[in-house]
């Protein structure tokens, strides 16, 4: 008998990534999206010869887009061409002051040595990437590729909890933020500013973020910054060509509206057209507590859900994108345009719930490492300022004026790009509330949940539902967090979880268990 096959709400990178890892394991496949336009939020803007990635840009742990296509049995480098960036950032300071982020951990302590003049920041650098790289690996051990959703399910604390666990579990500081850890090695405050904004790729602040994020930074000293050949855009159109040709079907412009799960049980979805399709399983990469609310409200499920911690979005933004008729040689691909004083605005984005009235500025300037995104001579110029995620009384169209002109004054000084307004020759803008609406996300934002609380901050909802059978999680808000690589693992783990639940009979293949197990593994076979 045939059976029926798995929905894919969202076709996001964790819904992409879900969706070619189900169908290699055999499985057939309907991923429903409520745009125009696959990728979720790695889209695209077209303008007068100017080309934006409107949202990700910076590109890490390219592993995880390595397991996926293994999978398959492809190889990543035959759908993606991926350049590596070093220096991976360029910081600009209040003070005039500018450090390069470089990948070798020895030639950045070494640029430290020339930059601080304050003894030991090289020296704590080095030993801070240490600690980071132990993190990193307790992260592989404990964290990554399975479905977590608290402690119990990390460590198996009923049964295998050794002395190297322990041991483990001690050095993740569970007592400790990441800006104290960070300020606990590194005395210099502009390069401690700097390793802050490892926490930005999670939209959370460094002062309320535990100590075990601190192992992003070895993620991005270990496999690198990278940019796709044709912009971000560029992944998730290699995942769609992947998911074709394995067979996945894409009803695009179809919104989901309920998920059908008497009886605990996935059933199948309705969607905005009224249409009911039944299905085996369903892999959610809608936010996860608006998948629960709106999806499932009134069902047992979204109590248990909610009912299960508190959720917290993570920070939105403003982006500026701005086609510029000329390049700025001192800017990296690249950069930061840091703010006057981290504390004050963390305090506004993340305690007041209010922009920061002097923000810092994430620069991408693409031309230099592709040139034909801009017209001869010019650069499609990304900005992103980080904002509170929206409360009740933001009206941005109001706001973003007054906002812009900030920025704009802040890349004007800090940033060195004095002419800047004079050299736009077109314009577009994202909003906190454009973010809200065109991905449906939680309150604008960016990155999912929060990642706030030293103790289990870090956690988010499992991958696998504990309330309804057959329903599985994948993106931002769902294990193991934001940004391109962890969403893409996210609906690995699901899908790998939904396969071994074997809620479904697969049509082919059995699983592709000769792919290599641990991140670790694929860097080292880059
Ligand atoms: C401005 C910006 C800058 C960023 N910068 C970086 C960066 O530099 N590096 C990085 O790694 N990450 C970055 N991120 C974060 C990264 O883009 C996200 O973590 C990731 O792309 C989110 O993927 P996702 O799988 O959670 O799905 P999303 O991209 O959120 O997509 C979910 C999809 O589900 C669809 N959907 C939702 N509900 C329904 C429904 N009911 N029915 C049908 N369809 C539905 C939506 O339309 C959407 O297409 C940035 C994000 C933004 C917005």
């Amino acid at each position: 008998m045939k059976t029926h096959p798995i929905g894919i709400i969202g076709s996001g990178l964790g819904g992409l990534a879900a969706a070619c890892t189900l169908a290699a394991r055999g499985h057939r496949v309907i991923v429903f999206e409520k745009n125009p336009w696959l990728g979720g939020k790695a889209a695209q803007l077209d303008r007068a010869g100017f080309r934006f990635d409107m949202g990700p840009t910076i590109l890490t742990l390219p592993s995880v887009l390595r397991r996926i296509f293994a999978e398959a049995d492809r190889r990543l480098e035959d759908y993606l061409e991926l350049v590596r960036l070093d220096p991976q950032w360029r910081s600009f300071f209040q003070d005039g002051s500018v450090l390069d982020l470089w990948q070798n951990v020895s030639a950045m302590s070494d640029e430290l040595k020339k930059f601080s003049a304050q003894p030991g920041t090289a020296e704590g650098y080095a030993r801070f990437i240490e600690l980071s790289e132990r993190l990193d690996r307790i992260s592989n051990k404990f964290f990554f590729y399975k479905s977590v959703g608290g402690l119990g399910d990390m460590f198996n604390l009923s049964n295998s909890f050794s002395v190297a666990t322990l041991s483990d579990v001690l050095a993740m500081r569970m007592h400790r933020t990441v800006a104290s850890t960070i300020r606990s090695f590194v005395p210099d405050a502009r390069v401690s500013q700097m390793l802050d904004h490892f926490t930005q790729y999670v939209g959370s602040s460094p002062y309320a973020s535990p100590a075990v994020l601190c192992g992003i930074a070895h993620m991005q000293t270990n496999e690198g910054v990278w940019y796709p050949l044709g912009g971000t855009r560029a992944v998730p159109l290699a995942l769609a060509r992947l998911a074709r040709e394995l067979g996945v079907e894409f009803r695009l412009n179809t919104s989901i509206e309920r998920i059908l799960a008497d009886g605990g049980q996935v059933r199948g979805v309705v969607t905005g057209k009224g249409e009911t399709v039944p299905l085996a399983a369903l892999v959610s990469n809608s936010d996860s507590v608006r998948t629960h609310k709106e999806l499932l409200g009134g069902e047992p499920a979204e109590r248990a859900f909610l009912n299960r911690r508190k959720y917290e979005a993570a920070c939105s933004g403003v982006v500026l994108y701005l086609g510029l008729d000329r390049r700025y040689e001192h800017l990296a691909h690249h950069n930061f345009v840091f703010s006057r004083d981290p504390h004050e605005e963390f305090d506004f984005i993340y305690n007041r719930g209010e922009p920061a009235p002097d923000p810092t500025c994430y620069l991408a300037a693409p031309a230099q490492t592709e040139a034909g995104v801009a017209p001869a001579g010019g650069d499609a110029l990304y900005v992103l300022v980080h904002t509170p995620y929206l409360r009740p009384h933001h009206d941005w169209r109001q706001m973003l004026p007054a906002y812009r002109k900030t920025i704009l004054e802040k890349l004007k000084t800090t940033g060195g790009m004095k002419d800047i307004e004079s050299r736009i020759v077109c314009e577009d803008v994202l909003t906190p509330q454009d973010i809200n609406d065109r991905y449906r996300v939680l309150n604008g934002a960016i990155y999912g949940l929060a990642s706030h609380g030293k103790l289990l901050g870090a956690f988010k909802p499992a991958n696998h539902s504990p309330d309804v059978r057959g329903l599985y999680l994948a993106g931002g808000s769902a294990h193991p967090g934001p940004g391109m690589p962890m969403v893409m693992m996210s609906g690995w783990i699901a899908a790998d979880r939904l396969d071994r639940d074997g809620v479904t009979e697969p049509g082919g293949k059995a699983p592709n268990h000769t792919a290599p197990e641990t991140a670790n593994e694929l860097a080292a076979a880059a």
